[in-house]
């Protein structure tokens, strides 16, 4: 048995205590908040892939659905720009997608719109591998920009909705990766989901306390303890220091770049992109395209710029966030900030990828 300290009780810190506490790990969790849940108190939040929260569900007890509701988003969003025109897109159809747009647009928008998804649906076959594994995985890269695809659309609402696939997270689609197709692809074939995420929150932090995990609360971490090879704790804003022989860090990972000894360079792009705008992202799906086919929606601003951690600006970014697995034995890194990227799925996976690295006890 481990000690396992993870810092944070945001939706990686919760999934990787409960994952490591049922392997048998005698886990303790920091939280400088009084509360679980981090960014998922900023209430519902859409998201697709839920086969990595039904996994971690059904390997730690009673599967997901007999704790809370899956609802499928209906529509999985609604587009309305600033010309008055609007589209529901209806969820996982792609027949339904096809029709709408063909219905808003003109005959043809629709199979634009499908090559689109095409190119996503590439993109995931090649990501596949990196997203859901470990960092060490190698997938080819491409010069190509999202707006390189947007412009071979003739449709310009289809421009401007798939441009908002970068914008919405604060990127700009001139500099963003064309891969960026994956998330329509991924809307469509796996479907967006909505869940109660405050009763998720307490489900998994139940779960984990039951699995024997410790929550301190208002237990703000200073640093991981390290001697340049391995972890050795955690110490507390108050001065204490946690003794553990590994340490998942789900804070924002540009907290750690400050040390000197640290275990990552810090990135080019850890920058605040300039194209983030304020909106108020618990309305999602519903997504609002300004004229011009500018910035509609971000999450990037509402929390401080800590949603996304490192950047997803440029073409090369997701090949640039820092690793699950650090330089020095012990200490992992989880949450939005790090491999594999931000969102409820993609954050649960970083955490399934370093509770599989740690293994059972
Ligand atoms: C407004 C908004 C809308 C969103 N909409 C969606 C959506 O529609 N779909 C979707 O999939 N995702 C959405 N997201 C993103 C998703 O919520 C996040 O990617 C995810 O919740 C991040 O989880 P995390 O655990 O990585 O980070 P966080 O939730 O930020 O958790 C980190 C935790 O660490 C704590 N902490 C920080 N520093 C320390 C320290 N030094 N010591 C101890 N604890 C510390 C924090 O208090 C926090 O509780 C949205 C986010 C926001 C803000």
């Amino acid at each position: 048995m481990a000690r396992v300290v993870v810092v944070g009780a945001g939706l990686a810190g919760l999934c990787s205590a409960l994952a490591l506490a049922d392997f048998g790990h005698d886990v303790t969790v920091v939280e400088s908040g009084p509360a679980p849940g981090g960014q998922l108190r900023y209430g519902p939040q859409p998201f697709t892939l839920p086969a990595v929260l039904r996994d971690l569900f059904r390997k730690t007890g009673r599967p997901l659905e007999r704790e809370l509701d899956l609802v499928p988003a209906d529509p999985a969003a609604r587009w309305v720009f600033a010309d008055g025109a609007e589209v529901a897109v209806p969820n996982a159809s792609p027949s339904g997608t096809r029709r709408a747009l063909d219905d808003a647009f003109g005959a043809g928008a629709g199979a634009q719109w499908d090559a689109v998804v095409a190119h996503g649906d590439r993109a995931w076959r090649e990501l596949r591998p990196l997203v859901l594994g470990h960092t060490g995985a190698k997938a080819p890269r491409h010069p190509q920009t999202l707006r390189d695809v947007a412009a071979s659309l003739r449709e310009p609402h289809l421009r401007a909705a798939l441009e908002s696939y970068a914008t919405r997270y604060g990127a700009d689609p001139a500099t963003a990766p064309a891969a960026l197709t994956v998330l329509p692809y991924l809307e469509q074939t796996f479907g967006v989901w909505t869940a109660d995420v405050a009763r998720l929150v307490e489900v998994l932090a139940g779960r984990g306390a039951e699995r024997g995990a410790t929550f301190r609360y208002d237990a703000a971490a200073g640093a991981p303890v390290h001697d340049g090879k391995r972890v050795t704790g955690v110490t507390l804003a108050g001065g204490a220091t946690v003794d553990a022989d590994a340490v998942v860090w789900t804070a924002p990972p540009g907290d750690l770049a400050d040390d000197r000894r640290r275990p990552f360079r810090r990135r080019r792009d850890d920058a605040a992109p300039a194209t983030a705008v304020r909106a108020d992202p618990t309305q999602a799906p519903e997504l609002r395209f300004p004229a011009g086919g500018g910035p509609a929606i971000s999450w990037y601003d509402a929390a401080g710029g800590h949603v996304h951690g490192t950047a997803a600006g440029r073409v090369t970014a997701i090949f640039r966030r820092p690793g699950n697995v650090t330089r020095i034995r012990g200490l992992y890194l989880a949450g939005a900030g790090a491999h594999p990227g931000p969102g409820i799925a993609l954050v649960a996976q970083s955490a399934a990828i370093v509770a599989d690295d740690i293994g059972r006890s």
